[in-house]
């Protein structure tokens, strides 16, 4: 069944207006009902005799707001109001025969609100599929391609005069096929406007669409299943099962080293689930959600949901409604799978939990990981977070025995922690290449035995930097306080903030000194340095300037498994989840990429991103070996690393953590101003502060105001404050949180977004 397929109709289509008390005609009954909007309240509705005995918890419903009709969500069928019934407005249409979101899922959006500072309706408008946000079924996408016939020439015209245009232009031509607009705007971030431009010009083309081609659901992959499993294994596996048969919701902290087999536990732990009549819902970074990891799960289980957010939303409603009447019993996805209406649920995986991409950026600003082991709890489910890198969080509940820990220290097979040289950059011959002797000898040693390399670096383009030798300014963004990447390809200077790109100045545009350099490398500049080192071997990059779809991104995986690829080099699409037995060496360009990211989070995330490269080599018969450059070679996040020593960085991180009072030794919550008047975000920052600081009991400290380390974004200016709540100060915490929450709700200039948990501080 669609819901709103069947409406129940009042015969009111228009709300009643605004001011004019109604005439009170007589209700059956009130519904509260929740919209997504910034308020934190429920509103009372009255419901019309015609539809009594209709509504329920969990329905939509259209509502008169202010002068506009509204579709919300019932929370409650309270009998008698609690607001004056002669205030009391009709709602116009009930639109579901049954409830949409079961009380599971009610409760849970409930806590999110309060947990991450958002009103109700927004939590669960967040949690929706969108055809259910609106009343009518679901929309059609617009998909955009450049016209027939439409080429450089076409292109090179819009160059100096419509940027814009060209931007978008230039990459349709490059992906040479129909793309869904609002994902390829997105990317560029670019608005409508340009593409309606093109359009009008004859340059593009745009359609409607109701489905689009979605290759996820036809996925195919066989992963054996291994008649035996290794001890360690099996001892998670049965851990699993036990708390599933006596029905209790642990919480598992599964640690397994790269290649220790965990997809495995979490396969059997499905089964296990599955055997007693239970569903699964298993998390996976959107850049994992593959088809091979799909297939995976598909080859075991047959029928799998997939559930992520670049689905059409007719594809996402259809799973939804599926899942919902349980024809499908395990659902694979990214963030929003969570969100899933399993009935019976038995087991949440969360794999690569330590993941920052499970927190959502934007309102809900949830954390999937956290909010997974709160819908496990609440359905008396089993949950799983596995990771070769746990995040310092969940290694520390498990420590604090909040978590169960399940231990996979080898390998499948006993191959070794491939050994790892760190390299001292600074020792290097000046002048040289971006490649160390070291890295260079490996590289050329293991293409000429026929084997494969994965070279590391996470900065796209050309040259991160262009600086001017004479009066020693970086070339920035005009919106941003951002340097510009020059990108050979494109030949073009862009912000990797806001995507405007501009043509790359011959001289200073501070001193008009012909007298710019291009300095340091991004992976555009490492593959072209790479074919001139190994002229004879394949080369292929991968980041996000060739790999524009999923599907070149999967063909190019393809090609790397088949060894129709020599060397492959990359950003951080590359880090994860590859399992290439042929790969004996693996260089990070540079490891301080992150590590000088003024966040308090950069070591732990230097720490797990070359931890989790390191593990891309040596997973085969033939033994790896990793390459890590550095300026920082003695920093405990490196050394730790490329001793394979996580329990040693946990310990050392911990204890730093516990001095400053950061996560886990702490909450954390981060209000941000943004406005294009900087004295406007530095008054009202000052003002949060002090009322902070005024009314927030004294366990509590507020740090800042400042400018944000990004202080400067799409013309906007951006101050931030930090309040730091210790572990055992909970109400103050809440306290803090709902003042907060309060001042953002009544602030409109400047703009205001509070995170609770915050991912990052940038
Ligand atoms: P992880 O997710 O921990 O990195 P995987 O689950 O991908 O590791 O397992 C690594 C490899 O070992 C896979 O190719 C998998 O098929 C294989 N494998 C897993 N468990 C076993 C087992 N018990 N016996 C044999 N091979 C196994
Ligand atoms: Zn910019």
């Amino acid at each position: 069944m669609v819901p709103g397929s069947m409406r129940a109709t009042t015969g009111e289509l228009f709300p009643a207006p605004e001011g004019t008390p109604p005439a009170r005609p007589a209700c059956e009954g009130y519904a509260s009902v929740v919209l997504n909007r910034p308020v934190r309240t429920q509103f009372t509705y009255g419901v019309p005799p015609q539809l009594a005995g209709r509504v329920r918890a969990g329905m939509r419903v259209a509502v008169p707001f202010g002068n506009r009709r509204h579709v919300g969500v019932v929370v409650g069928v309270p009998e008698t109001p609690d607001v004056d019934p002669a205030k009391v407005r009709l709602l116009h249409e009930v639109l579901d025969e049954q409830p949409l979101v079961g009380d599971d899922l009610l409760a849970l959006t409930r806590w999110m609100a309060d947990e991450y500072a958002c009103s109700w309706g927004e939590a669960l408008h967040g949690v929706l599929p969108a055809a259910l946000k609106r009343e009518r079924g679901p929309a059609r996408v617009l998909v955009v391609a450049a016209a027939p016939g439409v080429g450089p020439e076409q292109l090179a015209e819009l160059e100096d005069r419509h940027p814009k245009q060209h931007r978008l232009l230039r990459t349709l031509l490059e992906l040479g096929d129909e793309v869904e607009l609002r994902e390829v705007l997105r990317s560029l971030g670019l608005s409508e406007s340009p593409a309606r431009t093109l359009a009008r010009r004859g340059l593009a083309t745009l359609r409607r669409v109701v489905q689009r081609r979605e290759e996820l659901l036809t996925a195919r992959s066989d992963r054996a299943r291994p008649e035996q499993l290794t001890p360690d294994q099996r001892r998670a596996v049965d851990a699993v099962g036990n708390a599933l048969a006596a029905g209790e919701a642990t919480t598992f902290l599964l640690r397994g080293v790269t290649g220790s087999g965990k997809t495995e536990v979490y396969l059997r732990a499905i089964e296990q689930a599955l055997e007693r009549g239970r569903g699964a819902i298993v998390l996976v970074p959107e850049i994992a959600l593959t088809p091979q990891t799909v297939g995976w799960f598909r080859s075991r289980f047959g029928e799998v949901a997939v559930l992520h957010s670049r689905m059409t939303d007719s594809t996402r409603l259809a799973m939804w409604q599926r899942v919902r009447a349980g024809e499908a019993r395990v659902v694979v996805g990214a963030r929003s799978a969570l969100f899933a209406p399993l009935p019976d649920l038995g087991v949440v995986v969360v794999d690569e939990e330590h993941e920052p991409s499970f927190k959502q950026e934007s309102t809900p600003r949830y954390h999937a990981r956290d909010v997974a082991v709160r819908r496990a709890r609440e359905a008396g489910a089993v949950c799983i977070l596995g990771s070769a890198t746990p995040s310092l969080e969940s290694w520390h509940r498990a420590a604090a025995g909040d978590y169960r820990r399940l231990e996979l220290p080898t390998r499948i097979g006993g191959a070794p922690m491939p050994p790892v040289d760190v390299v001292d950059v600074r020792a290097e011959p000046r002048g040289s290449t971006v490649f160390s002797r070291e890295l260079r000898q490996r590289m050329e040693s293991a293409v000429a035995r026929g084997e494969q390399v994965i070279l590391f670096l996470n900065r796209r383009g050309w040259a991160p930097v262009l600086w001017c030798r004479e009066c020693k300014e970086t070339v920035r963004c005009e919106q941003c306080d951002q340097a510009l990447t020059f990108h050979q390809r494109l030949k073009r200077a862009v912000c990797h903030r806001c995507c405007e790109e501009v043509a790359p100045p011959a001289a200073c545009p501070t001193c008009t000194a012909p007298a710019l350099r291009y300095l340091g490398a991004g992976s555009e500049r490492i593959e072209h340095e790479l074919r001139a080192l190994l002229p004879d071997a394949r080369v292929l990059r991968m980041d996000s300037d060739t790999m524009r779809r999923r599907e070149d991104y999967e063909q190019a995986l393809d090609r790397f498994g088949r060894g129709e690829v020599d060397v492959l080099v990359g950003t951080q699409m590359i880090a994860k989840g590859l399992d290439f037995p042929r790969v004996t060496v693996v260089g990070i360009v540079s490891a301080d990429v992150a590590l000088h990211l003024p966040d308090f989070r950069a070591a732990e995330r230097t720490f797990q991103l070359v931890s989790q490269v390191a593990g891309r080599a040596g997973r085969g018969e033939l033994p790896g070996r990793i390459v890590v450059q550095t300026g920082a070679p003695e920093h405990p996040a490196i050394r730790l690393a490329a001793g394979h020593d996580f329990d040693g960085f946990c310990r050392w991180e911990d204890e730093l953590r516990r001095e400053l009072g950061y996560p886990p030794h702490g909450r954390l919550l981060r209000a941000v101003l943004e406005d294009e008047e900087e004295a406007r975000v530095a008054d009202a920052a000052r003002d949060w502060a002090e009322r902070l600081r005024a009314e927030l009991p004294d366990a509590l400290s507020v740090l800042g105001p400042a400018p944000a380390p990004i202080a400067f974004v799409r013309k906007r200016h951006r101050h931030h404050l930090l309040v730091k709540a210790p572990p055992d100060a909970l109400e103050a915490f809440a306290a803090a949180r709902s003042l907060l929450t309060d001042l953002a709700g009544r602030t409109s200039r400047p703009r205001a977004t509070v995170d609770v948990d915050p991912a990052s501080v940038l």
